[in-house]
């Protein structure tokens, strides 16, 4: 009995030490969502990964120890928004080469699970308008975290499609969600924070699944942008500034009336309601709010002037039903002339998004 282990176990051994010597042929290659997935006979033994950086281009290089290109099988032609060319080839007997010439710097470079090599295509920061000085960056294993822990950020433009959202000289809410939440993305991105957009171009999405959406990426944070209107009937000019809201029961026409309503659509009691949430997610959503709300006012008046609306509760939808800290951002009035003027200018909503940047970076502190 002993015996016969002995020798299966040592051919096992041997077995093994063989197959990581021999040729290590490319099975099979998919590229699923942002994820280019490269499959091997054998275990992969080595990847040297290397970057290159020049000419508004990253190329990412991955030399595979002992993998050989079967000369019979085709390589699928792979097209993926950021980047430019994907290429393999046999580099030396020794090595398999891929090369992936990216606009932009990815966030997370690949692993390695037997035998599947996964490459992450995730962009974050565009190089696209710069030219950098060439220079070789050796990856690191720590290039795959980042400072914030892969922290995941929810960020929900407000409306969008048939859902227009408030009106202020033909410039609708839905437009304005969607640029400030972009350029919060590249801002959060830029940061290390690993971001979805519960939209990226103007489509209907009912709140149902927005919050859907990022309970099902497990969002560590949801943010979502709006802006506002004055209320019909009463002087525009009265109506400026931001504010912030976050979860609570209290104060909750839904609770005070004790019925079981949402916009005529989706119908839970209260008490479903406050099975929705909990202590830590409102205690934790009103520190977001706060943290939030002062790094916005520090941020945006340093040049700019800022109606401060303040902190305020509410049960929204967005913020009751999503799985993690959620705050809402009215982000000002589309039906004051100054205000609109402001939120339509690029430079004032990268401010903005810098400042609730800010306030998020405060909080995970
Ligand atoms: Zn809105």
């Amino acid at each position: 009995m002993f015996k016969k282990l002995s020798i299966i176990l040592l051919f096992f051994i041997f077995s093994q030490t063989l197959f990581a010597q021999a040729n290590n042929y490319l099975r099979n290659t998919s590229l699923v969502n942002n994820k280019l997935i490269l499959t091997f006979k054998y275990n992969i033994d080595n990847v040297k990964p290397l970057a290159l950086e020049g000419n508004g281009l990253v190329k990412y290089i991955y030399d595979i120890k002992n993998g050989v290109l079967p000369k019979s099988k085709k390589i699928s032609h792979y097209q993926y928004k950021g980047i430019k060319t994907f290429r393999m080839g046999q580099f030396n007997k020794d090595y398999l080469r891929i090369v992936i010439e990216s606009y932009s710097r990815n966030k997370r470079n690949y692993s390695i699970v037997g035998k599947v090599l996964t490459i992450y295509l995730n962009t974050s920061s565009s190089i696209q308008q710069k030219v950098y000085p060439k220079k070789i960056i050796k990856s690191k294993k720590s290039y795959a975290k980042n400072s914030h822990n892969g922290k995941t950020i929810i960020i929900d433009p407000g409306h969008g499609g048939r859902d227009v959202g408030a009106l202020g000289k033909g410039i609708y809410e839905k437009a304005i969600t969607l640029q400030i939440s972009k350029r919060l993305r590249k801002e959060l991105q830029k940061r290390g924070y690993k971001v979805f957009m519960t939209r990226t171009y103007d489509k209907y999405m009912s709140l149902k699944d927005r919050t859907e959406y990022a309970n099902a990426r497990n969002g560590n944070m949801f943010i979502s942008i709006h802006a506002n209107a004055a209320p019909k009937g009463k002087p525009k000019k009265n109506y400026q500034g931001f504010e912030v809201f976050h979860l609570s029961l209290e104060n909750s026409d839904r609770e005070r009336n004790n019925r079981a309503y949402y916009k005529g659509k989706y119908y839970y009691s209260v008490a479903a309601y406050k099975k929705m949430t909990s202590s830590w997610k409102i205690a934790t959503s009103r520190k977001l709010a706060k943290k939030i709300s002062s790094a916005v006012l520090t941020k945006v008046r340093r040049g700019y002037t800022l109606n401060d609306k303040g902190i305020r509760r509410s049960d929204f939808w967005v913020l009751l039903a999503s799985k993690m800290p959620a705050v809402l951002i009215e982000t000002g009035y589309l039906t004051h002339d100054k205000e609109l003027q402001k939120l339509r200018s690029k430079r004032y909503q990268e401010r903005f998004s810098k400042g609730i940047a800010d306030g998020i970076d405060a909080y995970f502190k």
